[in-house]
């Protein structure tokens, strides 16, 4: 992608297109930018289902032994190769050495954790050190929330917006009221303008300056999980801080998909699971960062044994030494059947970096949305063209790699027809497309069949 560097996606498919004498719309188009993806290796390591093997497609409509267009890594990532290969290593091993597993082998389990969680540090911008692998993502959130939110009477609010993730607006409901305070006090959720989908970050930023004062934690997610947006977190973190609270992010759609730098931008706390962008699979092992410099001030509110220095963990005298920052957060001996596809995944991520990963998704995603903007209007004053509105920001630098689709059909049959031609995507009602082309593994080519997939399924779902 190189030689792609320094220009829109825009002017990146005028000039590929123009100098193929095709358009930027054509076939050629998308294999030209395909054969030119120093990354496209990678889809080589994940196990793509084929469209029969999908349960709604309709052989009927379409050839079932081709690769389904697999676009929602936002919610569940594919398999890695090596994920099966992984597990019944340890399946095998369980099977002839038993308790001995935990101490042999080439993953051991009584540490299996730690030698992937530089993997992980890398891919969330962190060091080592402040990142553990552990639990699911809400668990962690509460974990970190008892730490982290310590209202008082003068400064008892948490800010988060207004449609976060339910898991998370739950998590912060009940941390309130476990403190003992009242959500329609201390909740305080931030919408977008009138009209908008969005947040502005000078909305964002000028709420914190407003509000900061009584605020003990900001917490946002990353990347949006419905309009796809990625917040500005570096100017959220010092804005926060700089008005006294702590600041911390979900970053379930961001990690693996936007370019974090959580130790650099100085975030306080900040938790993900592993099975979207991550592929660890469902209910896969997730992830909590403390920022160093709260190593020695920020404390576990709830202990357990694997929060105790793993070197004095087995004298078991009761006397808890516990680890410094996140890994003091550790409960439990951790699940190694977990452990596995995270590592198969991570393995992959390490063959590569997020600023490679970024550089194709913004051709990836803009490709993306060019087409969409080729073939379908915004404007409801153009009868001809169905209308789809994108509602994910057009500026590359507050999306990641999904996109948002706004369509002015009602969706549901939309996305039935679209099942049925092999295509995974994610459907919110009542008009909401979410799709999202990972860098990892998708193709410019899965791009041009999904618009081209797209175009039959609005035909289909009109006629009928
Ligand atoms: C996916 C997601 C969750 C899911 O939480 P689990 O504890 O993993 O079930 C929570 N919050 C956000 C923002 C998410 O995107």
């Amino acid at each position: 992608m190189d030689r792609f560097v320094g220009s829109t996606p825009r002017e990146t498919l005028e000039r590929v297109s123009s100098s193929l004498g095709r358009s930027p719309t054509s076939a050629e188009v998308a294999s030209y930018l395909d054969k030119h993806d120093e990354l496209r290796h990678l889809r080589e390591n994940f196990l793509v289902p084929t469209i029969a093997d999908l349960p709604p497609s309709d052989l009927s409509l379409v050839d079932g032994s081709k690769d389904c267009i697999y676009l929602v890594g936002n919610s569940l990532g594919l398999q890695p190769k090596m994920a099966r290969k992984y597990l019944e290593e340890e399946l095998d091993k369980w099977s002839k050495m038993g308790v001995h597993g935990h101490t042999s082998g080439s993953r051991p389990w009584g540490w299996a954790e730690n030698n992937i969680e530089e993997l992980m540090a890398n891919v969330v911008g962190a060091k080592t050190e402040e990142v553990a692998l552990m639990n699911g993502l809400t668990v962690n959130l509460h974990l970190l929330l008892l730490s982290f939110y310590k209202p008082t009477a003068a400064r008892h609010k948490i800010l988060l917006e207004d449609k976060a993730f339910p898991s998370d607006h739950y998590a912060v409901e009940s941390q309130i009221r476990l403190r003992g305070f009242d959500p329609q006090q201390s909740m305080l959720l931030l919408s977008p303008r009138p009209g908008e989908e969005t947040l502005r970050t000078e909305d964002i930023l000028e709420a914190i300056e407003r509000e900061g004062h009584s605020v003990a934690v900001v917490m946002f997610s990353g990347v949006q999980y419905y309009t796809g947006q990625l917040f500005n977190m570096a100017a959220i973190t010092e804005a926060g801080q700089r008005k006294g609270c702590y600041v911390g992010f979900d970053c379930a759609h961001a990690a693996g998909n936007a370019e974090l730098k959580l130790h650099d931008w100085g975030v306080d706390f900040a938790c993900w699971c592993s099975y979207k962008y991550l592929n660890s699979g469902a209910g896969g092992l997730a992830g909590a960062f403390i920022h160093e410099k709260h190593k020695d001030s920020i404390r576990p509110a709830l202990s357990g044994w694997w929060g105790h220095d793993p070197k004095t963990r087995f004298q078991m005298n009761n006397v808890l030494e516990l680890q410094p920052g996140v890994s003091g957060f550790r409960l439990s001996n951790q699940p190694i059947l977990l452990v596995c596809p995270l590592q198969a995944s991570l393995e992959v991520f390490g063959m590569t970096s997020m600023q490679a990963l970024r550089r194709k998704s913004l051709l990836l995603t803009g490709y993306l949305e060019y087409l969409i903007q080729h073939y379908y209007t915004e404007d409801p004053a153009q009868p001809r063209k169905p209308h789809v509105r994108v509602i994910t920001p057009s500026d590359p630098r507050q999306r990641g790699c999904q996109l948002s689709l706004s369509f002015s059909v009602p969706i549901g049959k939309v996305f039935r027809e679209l099942e049925k031609r092999g295509v995974a995507c994610d459907m919110r009602e009542p008009s909401v497309l979410r799709i999202a082309p990972a860098p990892l593994y998708n193709t410019f080519g899965d791009v041009h069949r999904f618009i081209a997939t797209l175009g039959s399924a609005l035909a289909a779902s009109s006629n009928k």
